[in-house]
């Protein structure tokens, strides 16, 4: 999509997204004499600012709280010279060889690089309790927060390769792993559903789908699902929540203009951050749907950096 509305500012660098692979990027973008300049998205901080404990960031010993460690990469940036601003990118044009991206529907900013790293959403089943309880029982996060929930009951909602590959990382935690699936199969690979199966502490309900996720000012202490065939409804006694119905990347934005896979995460070079587009790299949830941790997304954010700026070292029409 071509933008025609002059440019107001340009960067050598301009990041988007402010998660943990947007912030890494601007470190070392910003050490690099890139002068970045980071504009937040709709949510400053991403997807760990809606968590609580974050136990598995190497480098807090004692846990840190996810807004906690997302104001202390935005810190650690700007302590460096990052120019951080709240907006968020409404289109994008990538034909020349300055691109130019919009913002917040109004401005146009230009830049000789740009790091995408607009992460991803987690998919929920929009119940006002999962609302309700989020942090506080209910997460998306299986790795990220399992560990909260040792020795106890939980439930899983899902039936695809991530709810199959959690459900087997919580089994080895909790006493119970209550999977919820809709159907009477699995959309999760043989191989990983294999392993469910032989999970002996893994309960799976067939055809069941959660109501309504129960609770006190303590937390989660139940859920009610419903057998949607029989329209028997339960109550399981759990304390953990878990939702792994999939994820959808942010990255309407770049439809026809950047690789994508089926599923709309952006496409990378092997061993590297460069999307098919010259100076436009991509670090991340936005890239990943593998790993999707925060240490792997601020690990690609580093390395979108690094080849930034070999990318703008390389350009000699940029001085
Ligand atoms: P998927 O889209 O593959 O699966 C989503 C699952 O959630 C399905 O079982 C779906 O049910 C169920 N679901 C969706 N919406 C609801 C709802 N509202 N209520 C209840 N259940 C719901 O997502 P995944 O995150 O599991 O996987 C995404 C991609 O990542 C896949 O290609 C997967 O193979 C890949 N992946 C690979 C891994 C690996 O190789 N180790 C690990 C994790 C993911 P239904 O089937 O009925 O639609």
């Amino acid at each position: 999509m071509q933008i025609t509305q002059e440019s107001s500012e340009h960067f050598k660098c301009l990041i988007l997204g402010s998660g943990p692979a947007g912030y890494t990027a601007a470190i070392y973008a910003a050490r690099a004499d890139l002068n970045p300049v980071v504009y937040t998205g709709i949510v400053p901080g991403g997807q760990l600012t809606q968590t609580t404990d974050v136990d598995n960031f190497p480098g807090y010993p004692n846990g840190v709280q996810g807004t906690q460690m997302m104001e202390d990469l935005k810190q650690q940036a700007e302590r460096f010279g990052t120019d951080v601003r709240f907006g968020y990118a409404t289109k994008v044009d990538f034909s020349g060889p300055v691109h130019k991206v919009e913002i917040d529907k109004d401005k146009v900013v230009s830049a000789d690089s740009i790091i995408i790293a607009t992460g991803a959403t987690a998919k929920y089943l929009g119940l006002s309790s999962e609302e309700k309880y989020m942090g506080f029982g209910v997460s998306a996060c299986a790795v990220c927060d399992g560990f909260f929930y040792k020795g106890q009951d939980v439930a899983i909602v899902g039936g695809g390769d991530t709810a199959a590959e959690e459900a087997t990382y919580l089994a080895k935690l909790c006493k119970t792993v209550h999977m919820l699936v809709r159907r009477d199969e699995f959309r999760a690979s043989k191989a990983m559903v294999h392993r469910v199966l032989n999970t002996e502490n893994i309960k799976i309900h067939y055809f069941t789908e959660a109501q309504e996720i129960l609770g006190n000012e303590q937390g989660v202490n139940g859920v009610r699902v419903v057998n949607n065939q029989t329209k028997e409804e339960t109550n399981l006694d759990i304390t953990g929540f878990f939702v792994a119905i999939g994820h959808q990347p942010n990255t309407e934005l770049f439809e026809n203009i950047l690789d994508m896979d089926d599923t709309g995460y952006l496409i990378t070079k092997p061993n590297s951050t460069a999307t098919n587009v010259p100076g436009v790299f991509a670090s991340g949830d936005v890239q990943d749907n593998i790993y999707r941790q925060a240490i792997t997304a601020a690990g690609t954010g580093c390395m979108a950096a690094l080849e930034a700026e070999r990318y703008l070292a390389a350009r000699e029409d940029i001085s």
